[in-house]
């Protein structure tokens, strides 16, 4: 996997730390009550997002 050079949006920095977001689980199994197997689609919400924080000036992004 290449890794890419994150920059933040705002001020430009390269001092940012990113990581991905899990699996909502917790909305996975309402979901799973609320609609069966359908419901599991629920806790594909949010998944595999970037979530990326700038060090410089604090500003935080979705990739
Ligand atoms: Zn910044």
């Amino acid at each position: 996997m290449a890794k890419k050079k994150i920059y933040c949006p705002k001020c430009g920095s390269v001092n940012c730390t990113c990581h991905r977001k899990g699996l909502n689980w917790k909305l996975g199994c309402l979901g799973f009550l609320l609609f069966n197997i359908f419901g599991l689609f629920l806790a594909r919400i949010g998944h595999n997002r970037l979530i990326c924080r700038c060090n410089n000036c604090g500003k935080k992004w979705e990739m």
